[in-house]
Parts: structure tokens; sequence; C-alpha cells
């Protein structure tokens, strides 16, 4: 049995936290607020994550994980710590370090044995450097120390499987005894195991996540492209994702990625290299695409309902992606600020995001359930694809509504079907189906039965 210290219990540090004593390990869960540590103490989560408080229950019950505010409390008899602490975005579009200093100061301040000091967090390359520099510089007298990068590659919302059952683990470190040792920790997982040095464990990530991120745009351009030409773009995707070498996943056209980690990390990515001289035009052209996307969806709201002053549009989902509660750089909080903007009044329903959601949007009417939300609504708009939107009643989502108007900003619905059950339906990207059926025989295009599906 190990004993680990994670600082942080956030999206990422509480499902560490929980997992590595899941498989056996003594952790000990550090954040600085009190609130979050005294809720978890008494079995209050601070995140929505399924599975999470299962997992955490048990593993307390078990006495294998605690929760403290104390460096020096967590820090006693431990040998692995992991930062987990947030890097928001800085105001340039760099990342914000300033979590991670006072984390690794704390630990420095005190420390009484070596350590080994795995950063999970996603910090700019050569942020490990910097981190040895603050332990060297703060501790009391000179104890033994290695600073190994272990970037997270975990989605919100299947956190606890992306933890447990990663497509690899990254390790980055001049000390190849400690990445060994942190290597070690992770072999139950039973993935591949990559180790480099520092500064390309940090990258690895970056590179990952403006690799996804390019990907969604890249599929958004494409959706844009599909409208204008009368193709369908969750079709194409289908058809693209067969291909090994283009994969199914991140090809869903919608109004953009949102969330903690594509917006910051493209853009510090960006940061760090036009600090270096370097022009990465790449990723300059998915952050312009992505934004696009955002006021996208209220144009085409726009066109749908007209003149939004006193209309009343009702938005289905506000987290930025289904099962979870986070909302930051969540698309709905944009397309709503803007609707407001044009003089619509706006209700919303989200199964677990408004409380969370509350604060951030100001004016906005939180309904009870689908069907409350639809009650007078001008539009309904799709902005977080949850499962539970998937089966609504369409017949009595219809008539509860002032107008039937439905935009689908995450195409989980089919628009015949949609416009048989009475709906005036815009997804996006699919011109296919915006075409009207002496269109598609002109462009003798298979009619919807014999289309797949997927
Ligand atoms: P978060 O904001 O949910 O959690 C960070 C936690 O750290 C908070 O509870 C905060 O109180 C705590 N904290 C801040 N300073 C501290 C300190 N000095 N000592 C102890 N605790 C401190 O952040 P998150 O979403 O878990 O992200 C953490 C890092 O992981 C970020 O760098 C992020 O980019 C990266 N990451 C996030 C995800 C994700 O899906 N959220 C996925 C992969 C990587």
């Amino acid at each position: 049995m190990k004993q680990i210290c994670v600082v942080g219990v956030g999206y990422v540090g509480l499902v560490t936290a929980a997992c590595f004593a899941d498989l056996g390990n003594r952790v000990i869960a550090l954040d600085v607020i009190e609130e979050k540590i005294n809720g978890l103490k008494q079995g209050k989560l601070p995140i929505y994550e399924p599975g999470l408080k299962e997992l955490v229950d048990r593993n307390v019950q078990a006495k294998r994980l605690t929760f403290t505010t104390s460096y020096a409390e967590s820090l006693e008899g431990t040998e692995f710590v992991f930062i987990a602490v947030g890097t928001p975005m800085g105001v340039d579009g760099e990342a914000d370090l300033h979590y991670v200093e006072t984390a690794a100061r704390a630990i420095a301040e005190n420390m009484t044995a070596p350590l080994v000091i795995i950063n999970k967090s996603t910090v700019p390359v050569g942020t490990g450097d910097w981190v040895a520099d603050i332990l060297r510089r703060y501790q009391k007298t000179p104890i033994p120390f290695s600073v190994v990068s272990c970037p997270e590659f975990l989605r919100e919302g299947a956190a606890i499987g992306d933890f447990m059952q990663p497509y690899r683990t990254v390790l980055g470190s001049l000390d190849p005894e400690a990445a060994e040792k942190v290597a070690q920790l992770h072999l139950p997982l039973r993935a591949p195991i990559v180790i480099t040095d520092l500064r390309t464990a940090e990258m690895i990530k970056y590179a990952s996540n403006a690799f996804l991120a390019t990907k969604i745009s890249f599929v958004n351009e494409i959706a844009n492209i599909c409208e204008a030409l009368g193709a369908d773009v969750k079709e194409v995707a289908i058809g693209m994702g067969y291909d090994a070498r283009i994969g199914k996943q991140f090809l869903d056209a919608g109004v953009g990625y949102g969330g903690s980690c594509f917006p910051k990390d493209v853009k510090a990515l960006a940061y760090m290299a036009a600090e270096k001289g370097r022009h990465p035009q790449l990723l300059y052209t998915v952050m312009d695409i992505n934004d696009d996307r955002r006021e996208m969806a209220v144009a085409h709201i726009k066109e749908m309902v007209g003149n939004l002053e006193g209309k009343v549009i009702g938005m289905l989902g506000l987290s930025f992606k289904p099962n979870t509660d986070d909302m930051r750089d969540a698309p709905s909080i944009t397309i709503i600020q803007k609707l407001q903007a044009d003089g619509a009044s706006i209700r919303a329903f989200d199964p677990v995001a408004m409380e969370v959601a509350k604060p951030l949007l100001p004016g906005v009417e939180m309904t009870a359930d689908p069907y409350t939300l639809a009650e007078g609504c001008d539009a309904l708009v799709v902005v977080t694809e949850w499962n539970e939107f998937k089966q609504l009643d369409r017949a009595r989502l219809r008539d509860l509504m002032r107008q039937p108007v439905l935009y689908d900003g995450r195409n989980i619905y089919e628009p015949d079907e949609m416009t048989r059950a009475g709906f005036i339906y815009r997804g996006v990207g699919r011109g296919y189906n915006a075409m009207s059926p002496e269109e598609r025989a002109r462009h003798s295009i298979l009619p919807p039965a014999e289309r797949s599906s997927d």
C-alpha cells in the first residue's frame, strides 16, 4: 500500500484520489477551500461526476481515502504528491499558474521526507523545471525530491472509466527512477505507459487537446459547407468515421467546443508558440471557427424566430457537455447572453447544471423539466446533448409551445422525423434535409428510409 497525497479536489483531483484509493492505496486529498473539504468529510461532493459519490463513499468507509486542508498532515508519511489544481486562462490567453505556484510552495514548506511530485494539471512546457525551482527555493532544509509530469486525459462525465481504463499514461521526468516509481503506481491500469522527458510530456497534453479541438472545428467547417451544398454532415461524419485513420470520435458538428480544457489549452498553446516567435495559424483558425459557432447558432435562431424582442426561448441543456455540471466556458452562456441582448426572455432546463449555472446567467428562469420549459416558448434550443432529451414526447412538447420551433445545436434529432412531428426544425450542417422533395429528387439522393443511420 503506497501513501499518496492529491492536491486539489476538483474534477481531476477528486477522481484521481478516489481511483487511486480504490486501487488499494492510502490517499489523502487536500484542498485549500475548507467548505469543499468539510463537505467531503460529510459525504457531500463539490462536483457532479457519474459514479464518483459511490466510489468516494466506498473508499472513505474502507479508510483508504481521507480529506484535509493541512499540507503538514497530508505530507506525513507520503511518498507521492499529485498536483491537480486549476490552471485557468490568464488575461492574454496564457495559462495562469498561480495555483500551481502556491501548491508547490506549500509542498516545499511542509515536506519532511523525500517526495515524488507529480503534476497532473495541464501546464505550459517548462513548468516542471519551474516547479523544481520553487521546491528548492522554499524548502526549509534541502530534502531530495523529483518532479514527474503525468498529464491527465480524462473526460468529465466519463472520468472514472477514463481514469481506470486510459488509452495511455504519459510520464515525463529527468529522473528515470522517479518515472519508474510512478509507472509502478499506474501498472494496475494495464494501459501503455509512455515515458519521456518533462517538457515532451507537458507538450503531449497540449498537442492532444489541440488535435481534438481541431477535429471539432474541422467537422464544423464541413457542416457549413454541407449546409451550402445540400449534404448532411451527420452522415458525412459516419462515412468518414469508419476509416480508422480518421476515427468516429469528435466528429459531431454543433455549437462548438467549450468547457474548462479545450478553449484554454488551445489558446495557451498558441500563446506559447507566439511567445517564441512562431505563428500558429492552424490553432488561430480552430479558435476562430469555434467562436463563430456560437454566433452562427444565434443567427440561425433569429432566422427561425424572427425579431427576438419579447420572444421566449427555452434552452435544453446548459452544461458544456452532458453528464457534468461544469459550466466553464459553456457555449450556452454566450448564446444566452446574445439572445438576451436581442430582447429575448430565456428559460432553461438542465438535468444537473442549473445550480451551478444560476449565478452565471442572470435573468434566466430555471424550470423543473423539459415540458415545463416548453410551455409558452417561441423556440427550443438544444445546447447540450443529454441522453434524456433524445426521447422526449414530441407531440406533448410541440403542443406546449407557442410556436413549434426547434433549433438543434447538437443534432440529437432527425430532421425528417421532427418535421413530421410538426416542428419547424433546424439542425447543424444538415443541408440535405433543408431541401424540398423536388430538390432532393433533382439531386438523385436516396430518400430518407434508404439512408444509413448510426
Ligand atoms: P478544478 O478547478 O475543478 O479543481 C481545482 C481544485 O484545486 C479546486 O478545488 C481548488 O480549490 C484547488 N486548489 C487551488 N489551489 C490549491 C492549492 N494551492 N492547494 C490545494 N488545492 C488548491 O480544476 P480541474 O477541472 O480538476 O482541473 C485541474 C487541472 O487538470 C487543470 O490544469 C486542467 O486543465 C486539467 N485537466 C482537467 C480536466 C477536466 O476535464 N476538468 C481534464 C484533464 C486535465
